[in-house]
């Protein structure tokens, strides 16, 4: 009997020895039943699928006649290999870890930062293995439930995906050790009730460490007995809708549990919810590039789809990921988070959630800390959402017709803002200019936007600003002023730099001359409804884009020393296959050689629409580049791009390291010490002069930069709270009146 006890075992410890990384053929086939109780990370219908499968799995494939390949097997040794050996977990947070640093983080600033707090479930406080779900609540007077309104982040509802906690732990340092020097921090911890919860499956967290402390664990559920739960199903809003979704078998890696909620973990974020108002909510997970959002049971879009697209959008900003709803954007599931924050209504309000699924793989060590910083404007974005929130997006200085802002001139200022709110209306915006420089003189300084509704943009069109530039200002200077925006109760100031001198035309094409030999490009110039007179260009004239496409359109180099105000503008319009087939506007300089995307489009976009782009940024660069570029994959294909009236200009003007630089320099006061000990550079600038001051190492890489008023000390490290090594640095400062330089050594 024993003997035969031990067989059993040992056969099931076989079966489930390792998870593999499958590429599945899909040839023909739209139905995904067959991948019922995979993990399937990204997938298009009728083509191909990617899925986690176990060794057991594997059989249930092949049982059911499907065409796969493994592409990696063994992933757990596969990521153990990769990782950097640098402690448990290398640059990922343990549970431990994660508790430590939101601990330091409420001892250092008590004020802002909770201590950590035990969601209850609706049992205990703990869950199968006795572990606790740890929060953290952000905000000014901390301890007091506020009118404010309140946003979410969580992290590793799946015990394999670890970057939750990095990005959510990270983001409670960011708003602590920013507060009051960095306006958004400010902004967002005085007017927002931000939770935390880093971990929402420790158990299944902690048993990867047990089994694999230096990480790589492939291990996915909760520590329910008999196998775990996949908590991410378990969610009571439409639990068990189908066996596509979720699994009915408790073996699978998507089993959804004996009942709706019946998982401790899940009750206790539901019970967080429950007990206050989020509007909106990130679930971070991981992988592949995905911001995805309700509905997940099944292949459709909720009535708020634009506001949900919008919302994933302005998140994915800096990391460009695809943005779509989970049931038709990548496979159904349901009882996720989700579908419950957004969809259940009756026992709490409706909650704006998403899932961002971050990077290209589960265990991806050396990309932590750059994931953390590509994703911060996921989190920026959903706390933006929260209300109404202006946003500036361009400020444009109408010169008149002679092209050109001149001494003694009147400037009209046309000013557009965004509603980055993602349910209120913004009411009536207050634009308001104000100069603290004698060279210009305020004509008209108070305009109106009238209000604006979720993610809508507008401007003051009706109602211009207007400036006098002093007839002894210099010509190719700029000219510094402060813009003030208020609405919906609060109040954001930007500095704006009023460029004296020619409109530089750098870029102005319409296409009407068909020969374009400025541009390098396999694109083709036709008479296919321009946006302008007759042509525009496009990438198959006479029909779809082919697979593996690759259209270029590729501009000459432009030298950007010594202007200022670089704006792009162009018209589009484009049908893409979604989220495999993509539009792309890159940039290049001599610096940085290889091309950046500025943005990617994917979808439907049927008629033209106006882009635009600051690309002030790249001024003082001395080879600068752009291009369009179209690329497909390997099947299914569409339209594809028209472009017309690409016109890229800018002001003559000087260039400096990084800022503009304010060409009147009237004090320069000496910024810093010039030998630091214990990390604090004290800034000496007259009291209440802010400053933008940046460091530099010794190679001249940037290492940390702040935004702060003076008088000011400033602890010195990484922009991830990290130490710095002792060694010589440059500080560089910025204010009103000037810039400096000064080189520190920093002594231990
Ligand atoms: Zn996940």
């Amino acid at each position: 009997m024993k003997r035969y006890l031990f067989f059993t075992l040992l056969t099931a410890t076989m079966l489930f020895a390792g998870w593999n990384r499958v590429h599945v053929s899909l040839e023909g086939i739209n139905n995904l039943s067959a991948l019922s109780g995979l993990d399937v990370i990204r997938s298009k219908p009728g083509y191909w699928a990617e899925v986690v499968a176990t060794d057991e799995d594997l059989q249930q494939l092949s049982a059911s006649g499907l065409n796969y390949h493994v592409e990696v097997a063994d992933l757990e040794s596969y990521y153990a290999s990769k990782m950097s050996g640098e402690g448990p977990f290398g640059n990922y947070y343990t549970l431990a870890e994660a508790n430590a640093i939101l601990d330091s983080l409420h001892e250092k600033y008590p004020q802002i930062i909770s201590e950590r707090m035990a969601l209850p479930n609706n049992v205990s406080n703990v869950t199968w293995d006795s572990n606790y779900l740890w929060a953290v609540k952000i905000s000014d007077n901390v301890a007091a439930q506020e009118d404010e309104p309140e946003v979410l982040f969580t992290g590793l509802h799946h015990a394999r995906e670890p970057i939750g906690a990095n990005i959510t732990v990270e983001w409670a340092r960011w708003l602590c050790e920013n507060y009051g020097n960095d306006p958004l921090a400010t902004y967002f911890v005085d007017t927002r009730q931000t939770w935390i919860v880093p971990v929402v499956n420790p158990d299944g967290y902690l048993y990867n460490e047990e089994n694999n402390p230096w990480g790589g664990g492939m291990y996915r559920k909760n520590r329910r007995p008999g196998g775990g739960v996949d908590i991410n199903r378990n969610y009571t809003y439409n639990w068990g809708y189908d066996n596509e979704g979720s699994s009915p078998n408790p073996n699978s890696d998507t089993y959804r549990g004996p009942e709706p909620g019946s998982e401790p973990e899940i009750q206790s974020t539901m019970n967080l919810c429950k007990a206050h108002n989020f509007v909106a909510c990130l679930n971070f997970h991981s992988h592949s590039g995905l911001f995805i959002y309700a509905w997940g049971y099944i292949e459709e879009e909720t009535p708020d789809s634009m506001e949900f697209f919008n919302w994933g959008e302005a998140a994915t900003r800096a990391c460009h990921y695809v943005v779509a709803p989970g049931g038709s954007g990548l496979y159904v599931t349901n009882g996720d988070s989700d579908d419950w924050m957004y969809g259940e209504t009756e026992a709490k309000n409706r909650i704006f959630a998403a899932t961002p699924e971050i990077g290209t793989d589960f265990w991806q060590d050396e990309l932590a800390f750059e994931q953390v910083e590509a994703t911060r404007p996921m989190l920026t974005a959903t706390s933006m959402a929260a209300s109404a929130y202006p946003e500036l997006e361009d400020v444009t200085w109408l010169e008149g017709d002679d092209g050109e802002i001149s001494p003694g001139e009147t400037v009209g200022i046309l000013i557009r803002v965004r509603n980055m709110g993602i349910k209120d209306p913004t009411g009536d915006i207050s634009l308001s200019l104000s100069e603290s420089d004698p060279r210009v003189e305020l004509v008209k300084s108070n305009a109106v936007i009238p209000s604006l509704e979720p993610y809508a943009a507008g401007s003051n069109d009706d109602d211009l600003l207007e400036v006098k530039v002093s007839p002894s200002a210099k010509p190719d200077s700029a000219i510094p002023l402060t813009l003030k925006i208020s609405a919906a109760g609060t109040e954001f100031t930007h500095k704006l730099l009023l460029p004296v001198g020619k409109r530089l035309t750098l870029i102005d094409e319409t296409f009407e001359d068909k020969q374009i030999p400025e541009w390098n490009t396999n694109f083709f110039v036709a008479d296919k409804g321009p946006h302008s007179k007759k042509y525009c260009i496009t990438d198959s004239p006479d029909g779809l884009y082919g697979n593996n496409a690759f259209y270029y359109l590729e501009s000459g180099k432009f030298d950007l020393r010594n202007k200022l105000n670089l704006e792009l503008t162009f018209w589009h319009h484009y049908e893409m296959e979604n989220g495999f087939d993509w539009c792309l506007l890159e940039v290049r300089t001599e610096s940085s050689p290889d091309w950046t995307t500025l943005k990617r489009w994917s979808r439907t976009q049927k008629s033209w629409v106006r882009e635009y782009f600051d690309l002030s940024e790249y001024s003082g660069s001395k080879e600068f580049q752009l291009r369009f570029v179209l690329q497909s994959d390997n099947e299914k294909n569409e339209d594809g791009w028209f472009i017309d009236d690409i016109l890229l200009t800018g002001f003559a003007g000087k260039e400096t390291v990084g800022v503009h630089e304010l060409a009147d320099i009237r004090t320069l006061p000496a910024a810093v010490n010039e030998t630091v000990a214990k990390d604090i550079l004290h800034f000496t600038a007259p009291a209440g002069s802010s400053i933008h001051a940046v460091l530099f190492d010794a190679a001249g890489r940037k290492v940390a930069e702040t935004h702060c008023v003076a008088p000011f000390e400033w602890k010195l490290t990484d922009n991830l709270g990290r130490t710095l090594a002792p060694g010589v640095y440059f500080v560089h400062t910025y204010s009103e009146s000037g810039e400096t330089k000064t080189k520190v050594v920093l002594v231990k």
